[in-house]
């Protein structure tokens, strides 16, 4: 437990501390802490720590973990989402930051109206084109993210990216830039600015360079809870 509430607590000072760099207010970037894999003995631990936000990318193991969880978390789903499991999510998620497609937005849409619940949605897009990533090619955000402004139960709230792996955190930095500047075209198209607040990029190895481009949500995982199995 120490060692979780530790990790959060430093984790928060270099998000501060890369926030002062950036000149921006750490009070504008939202750490999520992404709980994959993780059990939820663990999970509660984060929480005790004072962390309300929390990121599952997999329907099926948040459907398991969910129920076992403090009701007062606030729960995202960060990884790809397929249309046949979108009927879960209202139960689960508040949050959805993977909508890359207008059909998933639609459905989406519907299944959260179908329950009387709002959702916050991201469209997540493929900023570098790598075949094995999800998201939509930086083409089709402005569609998808009108569809989701169609949807009366779903509330856009910006982009998502996740730049290819690479151990190098300055790697990731023209991803975080193409995703901002993506954002700040559809701005400049006349879309509302609270729909376009939210840049969800960064995670363990490189949010410090996502904070400088502009994150408002980091998702850390590993920096978080520790390194997973697997
Ligand atoms: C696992 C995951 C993260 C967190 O990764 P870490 O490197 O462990 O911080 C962030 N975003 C998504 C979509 C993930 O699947």
């Amino acid at each position: 437990m120490q060692t979780i509430s530790k990790n959060i607590d430093q984790l928060k000072e270099k998000i501060a501390a890369a926030a002062v760099k950036a000149d921006r207010d750490p009070e504008d970037i939202l750490l999520l802490a992404v709980s994959k894999t993780i059990p939820t003995d663990r999970i509660k631990l984060a929480r005790e720590a004072g962390q309300i936000d929390f990121g599952e990318n997999r329907v099926q193991e948040a459907r398991e973990k969910i129920p076992e969880l403090p009701e007062d978390i606030t729960w995202h789903l960060v990884g790809h989402l397929q249309r046949n499991k979108a009927k879960y999510c209202p139960a689960l998620f508040d949050w959805i930051h993977s909508v890359d497609s207008v059909t998933l937005a639609r459905e989406l849409g519907k299944r959260y109206e179908d329950r009387g619940k709002t959702c916050k949605a991201l469209v997540q897009v493929n900023v570098s084109g790598e075949e094995s990533k999800f998201g939509c090619p930086p083409g089709l955000a402005e569609e998808i993210f009108t569809a989701i402004l169609e949807e009366n139960f779903l509330e856009a709230v910006g982009l998502m990216t996740m730049p290819p792996f690479s151990s190098d955190p300055e790697d990731s930095r023209p991803y975080f830039e193409k995703l901002r500047e993506i954002r700040d075209g559809l701005a400049g198209r006349g879309y509302a600015q609270e729909n376009l607040n939210e840049l969800s990029m960064g995670m363990s190895g490189d949010f410090e360079v996502a904070i400088e481009e502009g994150a408002t949500i980091i998702r850390i995982g590993t920096a978080v809870f520790g390194k997973r199995n697997g």
